[in-house]
């Protein structure tokens, strides 16, 4: 069946899809509602030789002041379906890409899954968790994933990786590796409805729920335990606070060489890592380098780190990318600076680069 024709603007201003609020405007846009007009606007863009711009809830997006002179496609499908899986008692979660991300964590917990819990309050899209492997107080993601199904735009062939097949990291992915080669269409996750939640082995997250780091509650008391967490960190949407105008954290946790980290002051966070590494703290590089939270290039300026956490870069109302990424520089030369550590940015930048 040949999808509904898909309608096409022109100059369409970005800013307002992204949670940071800032990025000049789309040459051409289009909305795409179903996963038939989703693989048809991108094919066609990819034939014509069109850029395209895969956008969906824009949280972890940096988007030039110039915009995107390409097509920019909004991912708004939506489609949840709950089944038994074959091989064992779990359940198969089935979400279309479009799909919001806390609304279905939201559900799954209240309808008694657990795995999912800690990963509550993060903003965006379905489709979009398994591009950062996206993570919070000691869980990805990629550990309840069953399969992601894809269109790869090389070979123009729609299919279904397993989480093996995904390359799932810290952070990363294939599709963040390769990110004008997939388009994700549906995302299936594996869970049981179980009493208990998975251990809690995140410090701050077990002691605000009065629990020994290693012990496992109630998924909903999590899910409630980090959402206060998260707020107090201005970490989940809030249009009213500026300190969420945010791509959350700007960041990632530099993973370095023993070397490096044995340099370091002793009271600096570290984690080993499975390949022999370290993975350090970019919140306290920052701190440690003089950057304190709400600290700005200057008084009044219009980006700011937030005043509650200094990994997030904020928008105060008026910033463009280029105050964003004014900030960003003057952080990672500060942390380079002072413990010759070089900081990579967490969000995807558009025609832009730190
Ligand atoms: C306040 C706040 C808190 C946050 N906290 C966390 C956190 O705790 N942990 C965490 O990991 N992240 C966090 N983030 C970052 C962000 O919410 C996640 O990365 C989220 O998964 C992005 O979803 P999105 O739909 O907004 O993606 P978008 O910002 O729309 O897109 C992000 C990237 O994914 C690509 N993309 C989107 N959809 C698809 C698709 N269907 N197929 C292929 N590519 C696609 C885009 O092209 C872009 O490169 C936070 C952000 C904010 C603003």
């Amino acid at each position: 069946m040949q999808p509904a024709s898909i309608e096409q603007a022109t100059n369409v201003p970005l800013a307002q899809l992204t949670t940071m609020r800032i990025g000049g405007p789309a040459a051409h846009f289009i909305e795409a509602m179903s996963e038939a007009n989703l693989v048809e606007a991108v094919t066609q863009a990819d034939q014509r030789g069109e850029p395209v711009l895969l956008i969906a809830g824009g949280s972890n997006l940096v988007i030039s002041d110039a915009g995107f002179a390409g097509l920019t496609v909004h991912i708004a499908t939506r489609g949840i379906d709950i089944k038994p899986a074959s091989d064992s008692a779990d359940t198969l979660v089935r979400a279309a890409a479009g799909e919001n991300w806390d609304r279905l964590v939201a559900q799954l917990v209240s309808d008694g899954y657990s795995g999912i819990e800690a990963l509550s309050g993060i903003p965006g899209s379905v489709g979009a968790t398994p591009v950062q492997n996206v993570g919070a107080y000691g869980s990805e993601v990629a550990r309840i994933i069953d399969s992601v199904e894809v269109y790869d735009r090389t070979t123009r062939l729609r299919l279904t990786m397993s989480a093996q097949d995904c390359g799932f990291g810290y952070r990363t992915s294939v599709f963040k590796q390769q990110p004008n080669r997939w388009l994700i269409l549906a995302v299936t996750f594996k869970l049981a409805q179980r009493a208990e939640s998975v251990a809690i082995r995140y410090a701050e997250l077990a002691e605000t729920l009065g629990i020994a780091p290693g012990d496992a509650t109630k998924p909903i008391q999590v899910r409630r335990a980090v959402l206060n967490i998260r707020r107090r960190k201005g970490m989940v949407l809030d249009i009213d606070d500026h300190d969420c105008w945010s791509a959350g954290s700007f960041f990632t946790n530099p993973i370095v060489d023993v070397t490096l980290s044995d340099a370091l002051p002793e009271e600096a966070p570290r984690w080993p890592t499975e390949d022999g590494r370290v993975k350090l703290s970019a919140a306290w590089l920052i701190e440690q380098a003089g950057f304190s939270r709400g600290w700005a290039l200057s008084v009044n300026a219009p980006a700011s780190l937030s005043t509650k956490h200094a990994l997030a870069i904020t928008n105060r109302g008026r910033a463009t990318a280029a105050d964003v990424l004014e900030l960003a520089r003057a952080v990672t030369t500060g942390v380079r600076d002072k413990f010759g550590i070089t900081l990579h940015a967490e969000p995807s930048l558009i025609g832009c680069a730190l």
